[in-house]
């Protein structure tokens, strides 16, 4: 038994951790177990208190990748930034890149993940021909929108439940290079926002906004407006350096002073209002992953991150709601993304994305009175009809996830019966 943690830092589980390294190997009996990709989940969804886990990094090779129609094949423990490196060079990207690329194909297609480009491309299922499914039993089921069409729909999004990718075939994206050009601008309360991510969603490819957290009184929603296309663009091409955040302090810096200084700063800053802005991908798509170990910063306790989608219409009032509540808790965040999705429905059982906007803010974890803010969030998510994404989540009640993801009755039928995840176990109690 090894101590496992994700993103968050918190919660800490015992686990028994078992690599695969032969995606022809049949599963271990080791019930319950569950996959663990890359660990970018924030909570519980990818950990497994007393339990497996069966590390699929070493699953990392490709099988095919065809230059001319832009259809690659490959094992899913490959990060989605090892993707990148084989063929952005021969002009294919991702075609749904979320906040990191530091995370594996099979937990990009077990949690949907989204990106920048919601309103446009949908999530990573939309892009998916077909996967291997490895179940307990020895069988191998191969998934696609024509071939076991149910256990297609509830793998993507089904929370690694269902059983282990094995492989996966993805349409990737054309683009011209490595650029991407837009502009970044301030705007001053949230009617601003909305205003911006309508206009934005028609002509750019990539829309999201930074909200201060800590802006209260006639500052309340002001941020930071970001948005861009693919360039063709004669730089050479470059190499982002990342930097290592080094070490764990015993407190967490981020305070409430700090967070106010960091915001104030960030909005402040001449970037902020930038009309011909021209980023590398990494930097606009990918920044946290500048910084490796980001999460150290939090200290020994971690954080959470609360992660929330709002339907359109209601979505006006309880924004401003939230972000009350939270400086009113002297509890803001760092980092603040705000983002409106796009309607294309997800494919995905328990798939997060769906029409409205979606808010994601991280909190150092200060136990009871974070956990009292995140439920009184979780009050107005419910009340709207809104729902918590899992992969950022630890702390969710039974009764807010049932309600969130209605389906989760119908995944029972698809989960294999040797496994099981802490967060399911945590949601599926009853109430
Ligand atoms: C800085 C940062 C930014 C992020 N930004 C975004 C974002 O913009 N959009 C977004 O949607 N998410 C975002 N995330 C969350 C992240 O993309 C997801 O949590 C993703 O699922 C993590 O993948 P992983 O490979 O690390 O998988 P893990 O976290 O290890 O596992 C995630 C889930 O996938 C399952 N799984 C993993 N591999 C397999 C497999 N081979 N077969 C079956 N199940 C499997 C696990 O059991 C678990 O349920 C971000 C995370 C970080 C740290």
């Amino acid at each position: 038994m090894s101590t496992g943690v994700s993103w968050g830092l918190w919660p800490r589980y015992e686990q028994r951790i078992i690599p695969v390294t032969n995606r022809f190997d049949p599963l271990p009996q080791a019930a319950p177990m569950l996959v663990f990709g890359n660990g970018r989940s924030y909570g519980d969804v990818c950990l497994n208190a007393g339990g497996t886990l069966l590390a699929t990094r070493s699953l990392d090779r490709f099988i095919s990748f065809d230059a001319t129609s832009g259809v690659l094949e490959c094992e899913a423990g490959v990060l989605l930034s090892e993707i990148i490196a084989l063929t952005l060079p021969r002009g294919w990207f991702l075609p749904v890149p979320p906040g990191t690329a530091l995370v594996t194909v099979g937990g990009a297609i077990a949690n949907d993940v989204h990106g920048k480009n919601h309103h446009r491309a949908g999530s990573f299922g939309h892009h998916l021909l077909s996967f291997e499914l490895r179940r307990s039993s020895g069988e191998t089921l191969r998934c696609a929108p024509d071939q076991h069409a149910d256990w297609f729909g509830a793998t993507i999004g089904g929370l690694g439940l269902t059983g282990m990718i094995s492989t996966a075939r993805l349409q990737l994206r054309r683009v011209p290079g490595e650029w991407i050009a837009g502009d970044s601008q301030r705007f001053h309360n949230l009617p601003e926002f909305f205003a911006l991510a309508a206009q934005s969603d028609v002509a750019y490819e990539y829309t999201v906004g930074w909200l201060d957290s800590a802006a209260s009184g006639d500052k309340l929603g002001r941020g930071v407006f970001m948005r861009g296309n693919h360039l063709q663009h004669d730089a050479p091409p470059a190499r982002e350096r990342s930097l290592r955040f080094p070490l764990t302090p015993p407190i967490s810096p981020v305070t409430r002073l700090s967070v106010r200084l960091f915001n104030e700063l960030y909005f402040r800053r001449p970037a902020s209002q930038h009309p011909h802005a021209i980023w590398h991908y990494q930097r606009f798509l990918f920044p946290l992953d500048r910084l490796l170990d980001w999460n150290r910063l939090y200290g020994p306790r971690g954080f959470f991150q609360y992660q929330c989608v709002l339907p359109g219409a209601e979505a006006a009032s309880a924004l401003p709601e939230m972000l009350r509540r939270i400086a009113r808790s002297r509890q803001g965040s760092l980092l603040v993304v705000l983002k409106q999705f796009g309607n294309l429905p997800s494919l995905g059982l328990l798939s997060f994305p769906r029409p409205g906007v979606t808010l994601a803010l991280d909190f150092p974890n200060r136990g009871e009175p974070t956990l009292q803010l995140l439920e009184s969030l979780d009050a107005i998510t419910r009340s709207v009809g809104g729902a918590v994404y899992p992969a950022k989540d630890a702390r969710m009640s039974a009764q807010s996830f049932q309600q969130y993801f209605p389906a989760w009755k119908r995944l029972q039928d698809y989960i294999d019966p040797k496994f099981s995840s802490s967060f399911w176990r945590r949601v599926t109690r009853s109430w």
